[in-house]
């Protein structure tokens, strides 16, 4: 337990992208209901773990509420649905198979809990966040972590509208509480988190930009140049990191790209 009524049950799927396993809420809304937000993998111990808590605070799911579709945090939905017939609840663009499709603003409620959501796009297209006032509570799914940072792949993963996500988190959500993400801990200075990680894409997207005016034309130039120090394995995510800037770079008119090329070579404009 972490809060009074939130429970963080972490689901067994260890591994270098998913930290130490995907988290799983739930919610006890007061009346005998619970809302789970992203039941995780699809592993059996896991949804016996969601439900033995359940029982526990003598509550039924009767919602799941999806922050997006990736496989470590959706498909166990289903095998939950089944065992509980609670409805689930995604953005309207999800792929994942839902009974309620979410826009911005929307809530998901039971008892005195109402989860509002909030469309989050940036690490996928179908990304929400679910903000709780009574416990001023932001679950935050992949886009702010308990400890590292974000994965943004292009083309489902934006990196300029996952920035805006992030301000606009940090605008309108100033007043959490507690961010509860999808991987790691919860983090228990909500602002300090999301400046940091503002900065930390600010600070990546100028090494970029002084990077190719120091003479890198390719994404291996840019990723040599800017992730030296990075363990090489990493290297290959970091290759999807320097695309999602350039990407984001060359749509607001700043570089250009010549993708005759190969590798396409990339240049200020
Ligand atoms: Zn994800």
């Amino acid at each position: 337990m972490v809060e009074s009524r939130i429970a963080l049950i972490r689901a067994p799927n260890p591994s270098p992208l998913t930290l130490t396993g995907t988290n799983s809420y739930i919610i006890d809304c007061g009346n005998g209901e619970a809302i789970c937000i992203d039941p995780g993998p699809p592993i059996e111990s896991h949804v016996e773990a969601l439900l033995a808590h359940c029982e526990r605070i003598r509550c039924t799911i009767i919602w799941i509420a999806l922050t997006h579709g990736h496989p470590d945090h959706a498909p166990a939905a289903a095998l939950l649905r089944e065992r509980t017939s609670a409805h689930i609840a995604a953005h309207e663009k999800s792929g994942v198979t839902h009974d309620r499709s979410l826009r911005d603003g929307d809530t998901v409620g039971a008892g005195d809990v109402a989860l509002q959501a909030v469309a989050a796009p940036g690490h996928s297209a179908d990304h929400v966040v679910f903000y709780e006032p009574r416990e001023r509570a932001l679950f935050t799914g992949d886009t702010v972590l308990g400890e590292g940072y974000v994965l943004i792949t292009p083309p489902d993963g934006d990196m300029r509208a996952y920035m805006q996500t992030l301000s606009r988190l940090s605008r309108e959500f100033a007043e959490t509480r507690t961010i509860f993400g999808g991987h790691g801990e919860p983090v228990r200075e909500p602002a300090v988190k999301l400046e940091e990680y503002l900065e930390h894409r600010r600070a990546r997207e100028r090494q970029i930009i002084d990077a190719l005016s120091g003479g890198s034309k390719t994404v291996s130039d840019l990723v040599a140049s800017i992730y030296a120090q990075t363990d090489r394995a990493l290297w290959p995510a970091a290759a999807q990191q320097v695309l999602a800037y350039l990407d984001a770079l060359e749509r607001e008119g700043r570089i250009r790209s010549d993708r005759a090329q190969a590798p396409p070579v990339y240049t200020l404009s």
